[in-house]
C-alpha cells in the first residue's frame, strides 16, 4: 500500500541501549551473549570458554 510520498523513513532508527552482555574472555573469540539469552554455566557458545560480563550499547528488542 502507498500513502502519497510521506515516506515516515525519520522513525526507522535504531535506538541503542546499554545492555548487560557476558563476552568471551578469549581474545580471538567474538562470541558473546546478551544477559538474557546466556547459558546457566557461563560459557562462550562458540569456544566454551568462559565469559566475562561488560555493557555494551545494542538495537533495542
Ligand atoms: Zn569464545
Amino acid at each position: 500500500m502507498f500513502y502519497g510520498k510521506r515516506a515516515k523513513e525519520e522513525e526507522i532508527e535504531t535506538i541503542l541501549v546499554d545492555t548487560e552482555v557476558y563476552s568471551c574472555s578469549d581474545d580471538a573469540c567474538i562470541g558473546w551473549m546478551r544477559k538474557d539469552f546466556v547459558a546457566d554455566d557461563l560459557l562462550c557458545p562458540m569456544c566454551g570458554n568462559q565469559m566475562l560480563q561488560e555493557i555494551r550499547e545494542l538495537p533495542k528488542i
